[in-house]
């Protein structure tokens, strides 16, 4: 069972749109796994909604300028033309799964990503990443696979860090993760997550890892290759 669910602050942000793209890419695949919190969202919404339409109704904002050609229109009318013009792509009726294989497991890819640019995939060890293109400057986002046995040595942030798990498990100091675990960690936090079976997740960070153990120079080497 899902455990770990982005906090509230997070959820209304999401709503308010005012998250990076990387951000709430993990809050709406997070929504597909968790009714929970897909129900969380619909709520927002709704007050969202209700707060903008109590808006447009005050005496200010209260001009409505319908143009005379749209007014004419019957509904029909309407969606023909918009449907008709280049920049919207009918909604396709079959989704295609896009599937993912690191080190000879297979994975789907959630809806959400199914359209996002993947770079190459890059390995250390166990450990294996494909970067997706949202061209955020210093937030990088991520698809990490952790191969069976393997784990990441303890470390902090600098900045902060969503892992997302897709699939697989993985366990730290807190305890054990299941797929669907949103898990935000801020600098204040320091984990070495390790897989047994191995996982997939979905990462995203704003500044390369910092390890807490001995042969720290070795190691920054996978802070650069995680982040
Ligand atoms: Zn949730």
């Amino acid at each position: 069972m899902i455990k770990h669910h982005p906090k509230l602050e997070l959820l209304q942000s999401f709503v308010d749109g005012d998250l990076p793209a990387s951000l709430a890419a993990g809050i709406a695949i997070h929504a597909d796994m968790c009714a929970f919190c897909q129900q969380k969202i619909g709520h927002l919404t709704e007050q969202v909604a209700e707060a903008s339409f109590e808006q447009d109704l005050s005496p200010k904002s209260a001009v409505i300028d319908i143009s005379p050609e749209i007014s004419a229109m019957s509904f029909d009318e309407i969606i023909d033309q918009i449907t008709a013009s280049n920049d919207v792509e009918p909604a396709a009726v079959v989704h295609e799964e896009r599937l993912i294989t690191f080190k000879g497991m297979e994975y789907t890819l959630p809806n959400t990503l199914r359209n996002m640019e993947l770079g190459k995939t890059a390995q250390i060890g166990k450990l294996s990443r494909a970067r997706l293109n949202l061209g955020e400057g210093e937030i990088h986002t991520n698809l990490l696979h952790i191969g069976p046995g393997g784990s990441i040595p303890e470390h902090t942030h600098k900045g902060f860090e969503l892992t997302l798990l897709l699939a697989g498990t993985f366990a730290d100091e807190q305890g054990e993760y299941v797929a669907g675990d949103f898990i935000m960690l801020d600098k204040r936090h320091q984990h070495q997550p390790a897989t047994e079976h191995g996982c997939l997740c979905y990462t995203v960070a704003n500044d390369a890892l910092h390890f807490t153990q001995g042969i720290n120079k070795l190691l920054n080497p996978i802070g650069a290759f995680i982040y």
